[in-house]
């Protein structure tokens, strides 16, 4: 860990960045500038090499970056994608999910929710079906890892079934791109949407959507909102040489410029994924070893967050083990499920095995110190 930083953060995002990724936000660019603009451009292209495979055209697909978190990008999706008589099918498994209904919900888009358990991933006869029972559904949208709980949906058999019915398939892999090797063909997606702030390793403060080129070129008009129009926003990218319709997050894609150099230096995203995956194990099993269980099956867990059940002893307090470890660097995350009283642990970001093995050793110390007693060891 770098001595200048005063803790690791262990959370879905905003993650640990490195130092350089860090020190690339030293220079004010103007907006409009072509040095930036050209910047912007190669950021676009490289995301789009990044999920399409070799043997695919790039040009068929493409690429638009949108300023704000994450959720401003899923929002910007939903809304713009989806024509007036459209209707979206949301698959719910967590609170990511949930919360693609609720946009839908708020813009006025017709919607229907296959709404399934927080801990099992997606139930795929359910979407068939109704996908079968349902003409007027449009378009489908899926979380790819469930960040509420670190579960992994099934995303390309639930894409060979969106396609065999003919819909267009949205795929919120905010928590995974870049951590879990996938492809746009893999997924047959059509939208595929993520962050500055994950798995890049960049810093917080836009969103950006990997498009098939020909299904965006189709919704000018489409959108309910101004600043949140994909189709324009991306139209004044591929026709400006990369310029934003309103004030761009100039220093943070600087930042992620230089986190796709780290990502390439890492060896890509399979090398990346091996690490998040090693640091995954390592937490599991030194959690599980300690007396901690988790909620997932490991069958279903995703190398990007985990979570883990709160002892059985009356004596355990989240707020005093977060706390406890924040003090000794290392910031946890609370749960989000309702099933369970549960926190989180992340393993993604500028975060590396032995951080992990120290991580797990401090845990124990701590739960000695609050003097709580760790016995069950059998998963749920
Ligand atoms: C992080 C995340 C988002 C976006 O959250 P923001 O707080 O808006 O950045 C959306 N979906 C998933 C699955 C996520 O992990």
């Amino acid at each position: 860990m770098d001595a200048d930083i005063p803790y690791l953060l262990l959370t879905p995002g905003p993650l640990s960045t490195s130092r350089t990724v860090r020190e690339a936000m030293g220079t004010d660019y103007s907006t409009w500038d072509v040095d930036y603009n050209e910047r912007v451009q190669r950021v676009r292209r490289r995301l789009v090499a990044l999920v399409v495979g070799r043997d695919v055209p790039l040009n068929d697909y493409t690429s638009v970056l949108m300023q704000g978190s994450g959720t401003f990008a899923v929002e910007a999706t939903v809304g713009s994608v989806v024509p007036r008589d459209g209707k979206l099918l949301v698959v719910d498994n967590g609170a990511y999910g949930a919360r693609i209904a609720t946009i839908a919900q708020r813009l006025g888009i017709d919607h229907t929710v296959v709404k399934q358990s927080e801990t099992e991933p997606a139930d795929l006869h359910q979407l068939d079906a109704a996908l079968k029972n349902d003409s007027a559904i449009t378009h489908v949208a899926i979380v790819h890892c469930e960040t509420t709980t670190g579960l992994l949906n099934p995303v390309e058999e639930a894409g060979a079934i969106v396609r065999r019915h003919g819909r267009t398939y949205i795929v919120d892999a905010m928590s995974s791109f870049a951590g879990v090797p996938i492809t746009m063909l893999q997924l047959q997606a059509d939208y595929l949407i993520a962050s500055s702030n994950k798995c890049v390793q960049g810093t917080p403060g836009f969103g950006f959507v990997i498009a098939r080129r020909a299904e965006l070129e189709a919704t000018q008009g489409f959108a309910r909102s101004l600043a949140l129009d994909l189709y324009d926003q991306w139209h004044e990218m591929e026709t400006k040489g990369g310029k934003w319709r309103f004030t761009s997050p100039t220093h943070v894609v600087c930042a992620f410029d230089r986190a796709l150099d780290e990502l390439d230096d890492e060896g890509g995203v399979a090398a990346r994924h091996e690490r998040y995956a090693n640091n995954q194990r390592l937490l599991a099993d030194g959690m599980t070893s300690l007396g901690f269980r988790l909620l997932i099956d490991p069958a279903h867990q995703s190398p990007i967050i985990t979570s883990f059940q709160y002892p059985d002893d009356a004596g355990f307090d989240f707020q005093t083990l977060y706390d406890k470890m924040k003090s000794r660097r290392y910031v946890i995350y609370p749960g989000k499920v309702s099933v369970a009283p549960c926190f989180r642990i992340g393993t993604i970001g500028h975060v590396f095995a032995e951080d992990i093995t120290d991580l797990v050793q401090q845990v124990g110390e701590v739960i000695e110190e609050m003097g709580v007693t760790l016995r069950g060891t059998v998963p749920v």
